[in-house]
């Protein structure tokens, strides 16, 4: 499996996190719960993909919160 770029995940984790907002709140008005429980569990997916993907190309850690040109561990080009 080809690795993805942590650019690419952040943009991926989005776009899954504002699909089960959508399917969450569209449950709501109908009281529609089970809807609302897909999408929480959409939401909650995105962040278990983000944790699983959004990962340094070169050592495999975590990169959490950052967002920077560079790994925090190994000083590696993280988006190249
Ligand atoms: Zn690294």
């Amino acid at each position: 499996m080809k690795k993805l770029k942590p650019k690419n995940v952040n943009l991926l984790v989005w776009i899954i996190l504002i699909i089960g907002l959508i399917v969450a709140f569209c449950g709501v008005p109908q009281d529609a719960s089970t809807l609302t429980v897909i999408g929480v569990a959409i939401m909650c997916f995105s962040i278990i993909f983000r944790f699983i993907f959004y990962r340094c190309p070169h050592c495999g850690k975590y990169l959490d919160r950052s967002t920077g040109q560079y790994c925090p561990y190994c000083r590696g080009t993280v988006n190249e």
